[in-house]
């Protein structure tokens, strides 16, 4: 008996993170990539960007995709410029999305929240889909319990238009909850990172780096350090196909890798 595959279109095909979600798709063999759009390959093919993908035309903007090819699930690794429209876009459609791009104001989605109760779809915005990173922050949470002196490290490849990085700031808030708010200041702020809910955030940007994260916690003669690597995209994917796959599950926003797991 065949099994009826989940429709997908992707946002950003063409990017870093697209492309891969576009290779992840293809070889899921309960998912079909019915669509791609890209602003910055509008009207070429998927196949002369994405190695081994079919000839599939890249639409120019989100709501073309969604018309041309009725998507089950969205996902969308476009920029933080573009996210928020492209959210609007799949909720005007009725069409539920996957969300890895940053920067989404998610105190502005009430009423797409709201609307999307009611429509029986989901919206599911996981800053990081790495199933390791989001042990980190559960581990990071934890720890603060007991040792409240922390600071984040994290680390990001050089074309990375945001920071501190999405990851950082949500860790920094769920230490902030398990500790309450502590300034671990000092002399030279301007030396000392970026002040997140009183955590300590260091962002460095480098060629040759993916994504890393350190969260040092700091204690009477002792350190804890708890750090994940994203060596390659491809650790993002286990996580993207799972979003996907809970879709049919999901009213409304959900928020973090961690609510699905
Ligand atoms: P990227 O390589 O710059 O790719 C983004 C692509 O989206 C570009 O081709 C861009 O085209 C295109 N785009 C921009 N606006 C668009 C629109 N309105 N509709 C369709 N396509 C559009 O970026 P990336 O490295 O793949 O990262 C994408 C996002 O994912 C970033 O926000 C990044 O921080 C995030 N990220 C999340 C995770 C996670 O686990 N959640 C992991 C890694 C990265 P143009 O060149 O024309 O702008």
């Amino acid at each position: 008996m065949s099994v009826e595959r989940t429709r997908v279109v992707v946002a950003g095909a063409c990017g870093r993170m697209g492309r891969e979600t576009c290779k992840a798709v293809l070889d899921a063999e309960d998912m079909e990539l019915v669509g791609v759009c890209d602003t910055a390959f509008a009207g070429g093919n998927l196949a002369d960007v994405v190695e081994g993908a079919p000839g599939i035309r890249i639409s120019g903007a989100l709501d073309d995709a969604i018309a041309e090819s009725s998507p089950d699930v969205v996902v969308d690794f476009t920029t933080p410029s573009a996210v928020m429209e492209n959210i609007r876009t799949a909720v005007r459609r009725s069409t539920s999305i996957v969300v890895g791009t940053t920067g989404v104001a998610l105190q502005d989605l009430a009423s797409e929240d709201k609307l999307a109760r009611e429509s029986g779809f989901g919206i599911l915005i996981a800053p990081n889909f790495a199933i390791g990173a989001v042990l980190m922050m559960k581990f990071a949470e934890e720890a603060s319990k007991h040792l409240p002196t922390v600071e984040i490290i994290e680390l990001h490849h050089d074309r990375k238009l945001d920071a501190p990085s999405g990851t950082a700031l949500i860790t920094a808030e769920k230490i902030a909850g398990a500790r309450g708010e502590v300034d671990c200041g000092g002399p030279q702020p301007e030396a000392r990172g970026a002040l997140h809910k009183g955590v300590r955030i260091h962002s460095v940007r480098l060629p040759g780096l993916v994504a890393h994260q350190e969260v040092i916690f700091g204690g009477v003669g002792q350190t804890l350090t708890i750090r994940h690597d994203s060596l390659d995209r491809t650790s993002f994917m286990p996580g993207v196909l799972l979003a996907v796959r809970k879709m049919k599950e999901i009213r409304g926003i959900v928020y973090g890798l961690d609510r699905i797991l």
